[in-house]
């Protein structure tokens, strides 16, 4: 299996070139296809199977060809941890280097000062962790009715740290019409429930 036979853009094939990759990881193979056809995800995956290109590089061609809308961010992704929320950033910036999307990484521990005006001039990918996004929320700093792309990474982690509660909440604020995928570790029965309230006939992979 090759990288051109997933259906990334050409500028997407050139980042993951860039980045060294020669071929896609098992992960990659069965998630970047289904994802680029707007299905809903569940995947089953470690960290270091390569996941997070899994829905970073589908998501950068998918907002690629949409349109920002005004000031209401596109696409959510939650993460855990302050750590994993900045890696997948990082990897936003190493494959979307080849296109102009706004992003703004929403965690706790910093001041919300560069975070407000960030949203406020208007974002394609948030990346946040639980706390800090119902936090802006509950503050009227951020709209999430445009977000039509939602990934839960690490719904496991999640559920040890307590925050199925705040994920539950943030599902409910976005549009009901939306690409959702989900990856955990594994799958025990909360996450399950979670994954059968909040996503859509949804494609299942584990690796
Ligand atoms: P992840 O599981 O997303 O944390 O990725 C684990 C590591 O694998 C990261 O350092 C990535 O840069 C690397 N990686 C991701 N995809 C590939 C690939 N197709 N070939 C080689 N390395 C990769």
């Amino acid at each position: 299996m090759n990288f051109a036979d997933l259906g990334l853009s050409d500028e997407l094939l050139q980042a993951v070139e860039s980045a060294g990759y020669t071929e896609p990881t098992p992960i990659q193979a069965q998630a970047i296809p289904p994802v680029l056809m707007m299905k809903d995800l569940i995947g089953i995956a470690q960290t270091g199977t390569g996941k997070t290109a899994s829905f970073v590089l589908p998501m950068i061609d998918i907002l690629a060809h949409g349109r920002r809308r005004a000031l209401m961010p596109r696409s959510l992704i939650l993460e855990p941890t302050r750590e994993l929320a900045a890696q997948v950033a990082d990897n936003f910036v190493k494959y979307g280097k080849n296109h102009d999307l706004r992003m703004a990484l929403l965690i706790g521990g910093v001041q919300m000062g560069d975070q407000v005006k960030a949203l406020q001039e208007g974002v394609d990918v948030l990346i946040a962790t639980p706390g800090r996004l119902m936090d802006l929320f509950e503050r009227g700093k951020i709209l999430l009715t445009g977000c039509e792309l939602l990934v839960i990474d690490e719904a496991d982690r999640m559920l040890d740290m307590g925050f199925i509660p705040d994920i539950e909440s943030i599902c409910a604020k976005l549009p009901t019409n939306r690409q959702t995928m989900l990856f955990s570790a594994t799958m025990p029965p909360p996450i399950k429930k979670l994954a059968d309230r909040f996503l859509e006939n949804p494609k299942y992979i584990e690796v």
